[in-house]
């Protein structure tokens, strides 16, 4: 005996601010969203410190906090909040299929990706080897295990920066390593970073190795200009290098650009796909901040709203 699809009305793909703000608007229009988390509940704001920059937090929040916030709201109004994987997608027919955790199958009248993006690592064999025993791409996850010692951080983009900032408050010495004479951060971080007395910057420094058998206990770097290597004695090291979007299980149906995020239809959240929609950073390789996030998530159900009654009225009439 086969099991029936699970028929869902609006299917939501990740649970960053994206995905939370689209559930809150669908289950408040009354489309009993179902919002699948992938597996890091709340997305990359989990694994932030202090956000200062989002709108109606005078005094800031703790990035987990306000995903925790996001998440009681959706719920409030009714979403379906479930854990789980988006493993494989049909998007030949209407309605749309999306197999959770390669075993659950749901059939969805409209789709929302809001997937998000993952950190980058440098592809180096020691920084795979040495994962979880001292290379980490969470400063502020993983910064805690290395109290008053030596780390390195490697990118020179507001994250680093900001992660920089944050080691310096916990380790003795932050080397942080940059492939170019300048940091692409924000002038507010680089003036932080510049102004912190235990950060020193490499300029135009590359990672060679990672050292250390079972636990980190240094890295070679190599001067760009010079070529000069040298090797630091560090513990910790921390690589902050920006992120690829998750979009590879959709990659076979919907367009996407020339860096891999989603192609949405200018002003709108509509893909090439009819009843799926993006947003967030996976379709947003340019602003990628919260509160865009949430707008695009806002309009991706507004979007999903206005194609579900158009596709009901042409039922009807038919
Ligand atoms: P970015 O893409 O902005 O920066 C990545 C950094 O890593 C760049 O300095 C880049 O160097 C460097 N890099 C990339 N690949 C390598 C490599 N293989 N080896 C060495 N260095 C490398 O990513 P972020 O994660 O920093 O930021 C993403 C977005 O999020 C940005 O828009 C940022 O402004 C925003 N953000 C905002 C925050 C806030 O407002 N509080 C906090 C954190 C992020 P190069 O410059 O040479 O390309």
């Amino acid at each position: 005996m086969s099991i029936a699809n699970e028929k869902v009305k609006v299917l939501i793909i990740g649970s960053g601010p994206a995905g939370y703000t689209a559930a809150i608007y669908a289950a408040r229009a009354e489309m009993k969203p179902v919002l699948y988390t992938g597996i890091q509940p709340g997305g990359q704001l989990t694994i932030t410190t202090d956000v200062e920059n989002y709108p109606g937090y005078p005094e800031g929040i703790m990035g987990p906090q306000m995903m925790e916030d996001f998440r009681k709201q959706a719920e409030r109004f009714g979403t379906d909040i479930r854990f789980g994987l988006a493993t494989s997608v049909d998007f030949s027919s209407w309605p749309l299929q999306v197999t959770f955790d390669e075993e659950h199958v749901i059939e969805a009248e409209s789709v929302i990706i809001s997937t998000g993006a993952s950190a980058k690592w440098l592809d180096l064999e020691s920084e795979q080897r040495l994962n979880g025993h001292g290379v980490s791409a969470c400063a502020v996850c993983d910064g805690f295990f290395f109290r008053q010692m030596d780390v390195a951080i490697v990118g020179g983009g507001d994250t680093a920066a900001e992660e920089a900032t944050y080691l310096a408050k916990i380790c003795k010495k932050v080397h942080m390593l940059v492939r170019k004479g300048e940091l692409r951060a924000s002038k507010a971080m680089q003036n932080r970073v510049l102004a912190t007395p235990n950060i020193e910057v490499h300029w135009n420094t590359e990672t060679k190795e990672i050292l250390g058998h079972k636990t980190v206990d240094g890295v070679i770097i190599r001067n760009l200009i010079s070529g000069e290597e040298t090797t630091l004695d560090i513990q910790g090291f921390f690589v902050a290098i920006g992120h690829t979007p998750n979009t590879e299980v959709f990659k076979d149906w919907v367009t996407l650009d020339e860096h891999g995020y989603i192609k949405a239809r200018p002003g709108s959240t509509h893909t090439n796909i009819e009843g799926v929609f993006a947003a967030g950073d996976v379709q947003d390789r340019i602003y990628r901040q919260a509160v865009t996030a949430a707008g695009s998530g806002c309009m991706a159900a507004l979007d999903a709203e206005k194609f579900l009654v158009a596709k009901e009225t042409a039922t009807i009439e038919e």
